[in-house]
């Protein structure tokens, strides 16, 4: 095969519950994992110049933000290839070209779903046929929303989020997608986390995965969703880009059954009743202050898939 192409989705937090900072820098989280149909595409080809100086991995990106995408050895997926490369023991060669819809720095984990996608794609370039576990394997050292990516559906992640369990839903949730102008770095979010929770001297205690949210889920009971989304980082990503305020304000008013800031941001989500619903908020919010774009989409979707 001279060139494979993997869609993967990205994500949204329904539930992030963030303990206290640990001593190896990372916190305690209970994060659930939704993924939603705004994908990314990635392919990877048998390399065009394989002279002895070409770098064994190189990537190309299109579409979304793509000059705030490093297109080096730092990027994600370039960074998974090279791990997958490595547990094989061998040095592997491919192009990789990242079509992006998903926003970047969006708190949508677009950078990790490449990673899973590069994943999915170089093990059936270079014919390694490791098995999915491997791969999640692989995938928890990249980085702790990579081993999601892959898996896709509804999961609840433990541990700094990359300790996985799928969690069971019915039926089909619709949502709207406020994007912001702009990203937000994650690590400074949760560093403005800290700070807040300081300066007011409260302690988050253990996380604990939410029993409304839990049932909501199994149960496919949008309104009951909507009263159970809740993020942690919501404070910080507010203390942050204050206009997030009123993208939050906008899409309650235009009826959804709950809102709020994706991951650690600034992208605002919304669960609506239906997909009429849903293109209603959307069309309402574009006006919104701070929303630069809003897209609808559906949840749960499978995690990475090789398409071509
Ligand atoms: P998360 O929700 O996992 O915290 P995010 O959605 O907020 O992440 P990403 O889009 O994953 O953020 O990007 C974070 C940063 O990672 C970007 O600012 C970019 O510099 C870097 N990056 C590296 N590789 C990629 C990639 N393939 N796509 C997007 N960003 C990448």
């Amino acid at each position: 095969m001279s060139a494979i192409t993997v869609r993967v989705p990205a994500k949204v937090n329904l539930q992030l519950a963030v303990g206290p900072l640990r001593e190896d820098g990372y916190h305690d989280l209970v994060n659930v994992f939704h993924a939603v149909s705004i994908f990314d595409e990635v392919t990877a080809a048998e390399p065009g110049d394989v002279s002895a100086a070409a770098p064994p991995l190189t990537v190309r990106i299109e579409g979304e933000s793509t000059g705030e995408v490093p297109a080096n050895d730092d990027n994600l997926a370039v960074r998974a290839a090279r791990a997958l490369a490595g547990h094989a023991g061998r040095s592997y060669r491919a192009d990789l070209l990242i079509r992006k819809s998903i926003p970047v720095a969006g708190g949508m984990a677009g950078g990790s779903a490449d990673a899973a996608a590069a994943l999915v794609a170089c093990n059936e370039l270079w014919g390694l046929g490791l098995p999915v576990e491997d791969l999640m394997e692989i995938a928890a050292d990249v980085g702790s929303d990579v081993p999601f990516a892959l898996l896709g559906g509804t999961a609840v992640g433990t541990g700094r989020g990359e300790r996985l369990s799928r969690l069971e839903t019915s039926g089909v949730f619709h949502w709207v997608f406020a994007l912001a102008d702009g990203g937000l770095s994650t690590p400074r979010v949760y560093g403005e986390c800290d700070r807040l929770r300081e300066e007011a001297g409260t302690d988050p205690g253990r996380p604990v995965a939410s029993e409304p949210l839990l049932a909501a889920l199994r149960e496919g009971d949008a309104v009951a969703l909507g009263r159970a989304l809740t993020n942690d980082l919501q404070p910080a990503a507010l203390s942050l880009r204050p206009s997030l305020a009123h993208t939050l304000h906008a899409g309650a008013e235009l009826g959804a059954l709950g809102s709020l800031v994706s991951g650690s941001g600034p992208t605002c989500a919304f669960l609506a009743a239906s997909e009429t619903h849903a293109a209603e908020i959307a069309a309402g919010l574009k006006n919104a202050e701070g929303c630069r774009a809003a897209v609808t989409a559906t949840g749960p979707v499978p995690g990475a898939v090789v398409v071509g």
